[in-house]
């Protein structure tokens, strides 16, 4: 796919620049979204840019029986983030799925509990930019709902249209696990389907004809340049890492290694307009996490670099029912699950990590002065030392992602 300089230009994309640049002055700061002590100027920074995690997972029940499941205080705590959206995502194949339709009913369940979370919040989900723009500027958190993983499709590139319908606005082709109709290879998987699979192909076209935007995250390189054909509009992969940096834990790190992606392969995917969202892992505090950043920044570019956490914002669900299972012991378990569901993996990986279960906002101990101040404003603070300027982290914090998601989402004129 070429990205012609118009294509880039888009006249909504410039007009939303220029409305987050105005929300410096016109986005109101709910009172107890201002820690105390903090630098004036992170702070101006965070209210000033449309901070966006573009892969938080909200954990609700997959399961209808437990459904509504407990209150979830997402709003404060992205009012205590500082972020402005979170991708609030969900995968339906933690567990074993075993039979036709249970992809599905866990997608639909799954949708159904969110809807409950985002009502009792208050909150709603952003389907276009101008819905982000317009949560930015009257200080109000809000979602994009995203899903990992085409499981739930079953092999219907139909069934798209409900999940448009019902919200959906990003889509991850891929996760741990192969779905029944599989979309294509998966990073920590031999490969076996020879990457994206004709449905995989037929599910970025009808995302791109929907209006949904497609992410890469889990892929091989191999799926991933195959996307990278059938794809007419950019993509993202949302939580990755170079994999020249390793951090300071070598079992971490071997885990990590095949999830992490070469300058040469950051690249490609940049030359096609794609943006690549820089996660948690394999830092042990904000500076680390902006250190990584910016060695990404250095190979592709300040347009395409995000924020892709790969945390939990809330408390971590647990089903009674539903038990955590790997589908096969030896295999590795996803980064996310280590960050709260399951206390084994994570005590051995994250001795560094404080103890209990850790949330994007208590992921590490607070770098600034005046302490537990939120994820965004850590890694504001931490971005400002690493030499960015508001425009930079404007960009990396969530511009890049928000011109990705317009070129998505926006209807053709
Ligand atoms: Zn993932």
């Amino acid at each position: 796919m070429q990205i012609t300089p118009t294509y880039w230009s888009r006249r909504l994309f410039i007009q939303s620049l220029s409305a987050a640049t105005a929300g410096l002055l016109l986005r109101p700061l709910a009172a107890n979204a201002t820690p105390g002590g903090l630098d004036p100027k992170i702070t101006d920074i965070v209210r000033a840019t449309i901070g966006i995690d573009t892969h938080n997972h909200i954990d609700v029940p997959l399961l209808s029986e437990e459904l509504p499941g407990p209150d979830i205080a997402l709003a404060s705590e992205m009012q205590k983030s500082g972020l402005s959206a979170i991708c609030m995502t969900f995968a339906v194949d933690y567990v074993k799925l075993t039979y036709e339709g249970q992809a599905y009913e866990r997608f639909l369940t799954g949708l159904k509990a969110m809807d409950e979370v985002l009502q009792k919040n208050a909150m709603t989900r952003c389907l276009n930019t101008a819905d982000i723009l317009k949560a930015h500027k009257s200080g109000q958190p809000t979602v994009i709902q995203s899903v990992e993983g085409g499981h739930f499709l079953e092999g219907k590139v139909d069934r798209l249209q409900l999940a448009y319908d019902r919200g959906l606005r990003h889509l991850g082709l891929l996760h741990d696990h192969d779905a029944s109709t599989p979309l294509g290879d998966i990073f920590t998987e031999p490969p076996r389907w020879g990457g994206l699979t004709k449905f995989g192909a037929s599910v970025i076209r009808e995302s791109e004809r929907l209006g949904i935007l497609v992410d890469l995250a889990h892929a091989d390189d191999n799926t991933t340049n195959g996307a990278l054909k059938v794809a007419t509009k950019p993509v993202i992969i949302t939580h990755t890492g170079l994999n020249t940096r390793l951090g300071n834990n070598p079992a971490m790190a071997k885990m990590m290694l095949p999830r992490l992606i070469s300058k040469s392969q950051a690249k490609i995917v940049a030359s096609q307009g794609g943006v690549i969202g820089v996660w948690t892992h394999l830092a042990d505090n904000a500076q680390q996490m902006a250190d990584n950043i910016k060695a990404m920044v250095d190979v592709v570019g300040i347009d395409h670099v995000a924020i892709g956490t790969d945390t939990k914002l809330t408390t971590p669900y647990h089903s009674p029912k539903d038990h955590f299972e790997q589908h096969d012991k030896n295999k590795q378990v996803h980064p996310a699950v280590i960050n709260g569901s399951t206390k084994e993996p994570r005590k051995s990986n994250h001795q560094h990590r404080p103890s209990g279960e850790t949330t994007t906002n208590s992921l590490w101990p607070p770098l600034t002065k005046g302490g537990a101040s939120g994820f965004y404003y850590e890694l504001v603070a931490a971005l400002l030392k690493a030499g960015y300027d508001q425009k930079a982290i404007g960009k990396i914090g969530g511009g890049n992602y928000l011109r990705v998601f317009d070129l998505a989402t926006a209807k053709q004129a």
